[in-house]
């Protein structure tokens, strides 16, 4: 018997623990019968009070980021070509630098570039309304998209969102905007690839984001996280939370919490980072995309001794697109950005070790599921250069920690250990680690060959490489298409 579209994801994609929590399944359901159960929990799409899947165009088979996200195939949509690199994808402009406007590089997660990028496109014209990630009003624990039209709203969405928040959601809401609307989105790489997936099927509300922000991404934690970091407080209800904040004050920022009563629960990013591996999403795990190669504009946190001793906020930021490249250009001239160029070797020696996680180790890990015969994500794309016997053995001792960690009771462990001495001992820890494993992980890395497959042809030959269309406006009118059954 032939199964029904969300039969389908359930089956391939969220029982098989490869969902991304990206939202897009709720977001393009034309039946609004999909929705995310225990939000603060596992966070993963049902079926509403177990209503039958309607007929339909299956787009939230067809827009999953879970299972198949064929990277040349998104290239070739993306950037009319093969990636550049295939460690950080395709580079058109490359630079170091912050907001001009100085309340929007306060404001921002390192130099607050998305949200001036956003501010600027906004301001100017070039779209109509910005995507981004604010509290809810009643719930501030809680982050949702939304869509922003001032500076204002832009900057109440400024900031980095560590636990899983499905933005791709907003889809449903992007539909209700009127054809010719344009949008920018904020959004990380798993939610980008969906994206990416429904422009390229001419997904209509997919069609009005004109230009991707895109933020590197490690990883993202569940809710439990915030549940951990409140036990070690000794606060039992999170409903006790006023304001949540994960890079609050000077780069790089603190985990915060400001709880209803007033007091302030604090722990320097880096020692709050602790929370990784006990509350990372485990699909994380099998994620090959740090950079977030698909979008018109990506901005990480720029690591460097040099740029975090002078504090205040430093993005290394990248336009990928000529889209992205476009308005970078013209924000550099406004002086709405304050940027220095640097060399490609030097922006993947920022983030070496999380490139060594997902450009290597999640290929080690896949290997590893694939002997257990446990499914995998399909990227299109693997390493040809057999990784050292030093790396496989970081891997198996790191998937150790990672297991260990995910215990129960290690969790109750660490919740009960007291702030000051958990941080200071991750913080000392990740050094060491870091120092020790470090010639491991940059042992071959750099001449590391990949074999990429022959990119797919998109599904609607009319719908050509978003590149050429300079500024998106042109390509809502030629791709959108009505997928409604
Ligand atoms: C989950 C996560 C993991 C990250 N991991 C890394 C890392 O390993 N290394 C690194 O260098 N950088 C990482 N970053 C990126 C970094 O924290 C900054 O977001 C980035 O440097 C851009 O800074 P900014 O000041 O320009 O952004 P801002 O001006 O603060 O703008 C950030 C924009 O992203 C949106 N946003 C925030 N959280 C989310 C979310 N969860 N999903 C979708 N949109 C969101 C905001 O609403 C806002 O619009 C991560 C970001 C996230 C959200």
């Amino acid at each position: 018997m032939p199964i029904g579209p969300f039969e389908k994801l359930r089956r391939e994609v969220i029982d098989a623990g490869l969902c991304t929590r990206c939202g897009s399944c709720v977001g393009v359901c034309t039946a609004e019968v999909i929705e995310f159960a225990d939000p603060l929990g596992r966070c993963l799409p049902i079926l509403k009070d177990n209503e039958p899947c309607a007929k339909c165009a299956a787009m939230c088979v067809n827009g999953c980021s879970g299972q198949d996200v064929h990277f040349p195939t998104l290239a070739q949509f993306t950037h009319g070509s093969p990636s550049t690199d295939t460690r950080l994808g395709a580079v058109k402009s490359l630079y170091v630098g912050y907001a001009g406007d100085e309340e929007i590089r306060k404001a921002g997660a390192s130099g607050g570039v998305l949200s001036a990028a956003a501010i600027y496109m906004l301001e100017s014209g070039i779209v109509d309304g910005a995507i981004g990630l604010s509290p809810n009003a009643s719930e501030p624990w809680k982050f949702e998209p939304r869509i922003a039209r001032h500076r204002d709203e832009v900057l109440g969405c400024a900031q980095s969102k560590y636990s899983i928040s499905p933005v791709n959601t907003i889809l449903r809401q992007l539909e209700q905007e009127p054809k010719g609307f344009r949008a920018a989105m904020a959004a990380i790489p798993c939610q980008v690839h969906s994206i990416r997936k429904l422009q390229a099927d001419g997904f209509p509300a997919a069609c009005k984001i004109t230009h991707i922000l895109g933020s590197y991404c490690g990883n993202i934690l569940h809710f439990d996280a915030v549940r951990g970091f409140l036990a070690k407080h000794r606060v039992k209800d999170y409903r006790q939370i006023a304001r949540l904040e994960y890079r609050a004050g000077e780069w790089p920022g603190k985990m915060r919490v400001t709880l209803v009563d007033g007091r302030l629960l604090e722990m320097p990013k880096f020692y709050a980072n602790y929370l990784i591996p006990f509350y990372m999403m485990r699909r994380c795990l099998l994620c090959t995309d740090l950079a977030n190669e698909f979008a018109d504009i990506s901005g990480g946190d720029a690591w460097a001794p040099i740029y975090e001793e002078r504090g205040k906020g430093f993005s290394l930021i990248m336009g990928r697109t000529e889209r992205g490249r476009q308005v970078l250009d013209e924000m550099i001239r406004e002086g709405r950005l304050t940027v220095e160029p640097i060399e490609l070797e030097a922006a993947v020696g920022m983030h070496s070790h999380m490139l060594d996680f997902k450009k290597r180790g999640a290929f080690l890990r896949m290997d590893s599921l694939r002997l257990r015969h446990k499914p995998v994500p399909s990227y299109g794309y693997h390493p040809l250069t057999p990784a050292p016997f030093g790396r496989l053995a970081f891997e198996m001792l790191l998937r150790t920690i990672y297991a260990v960690c995910s215990w129960s009771l290690s969790q109750w462990a660490v919740a009960r250990l007291p702030t000051g001495i958990t941080g200071r001992i991750f913080e000392q820890a990740r050094r060491r680690w870091k120092g020790l494993t470090a010639s491991t992980k940059r042992k071959g890395f750099g001449t590391i060959q990949f074999e990429v497959e022959p990119p797919r042809l998109l599904q609607h030959e009319r719908i050509s490489p978003i590149e050429d269309h300079s500024r998106g406006v042109e390509k809502n009118e030629i791709s959108e298409r009505h997928v409604k059954a």
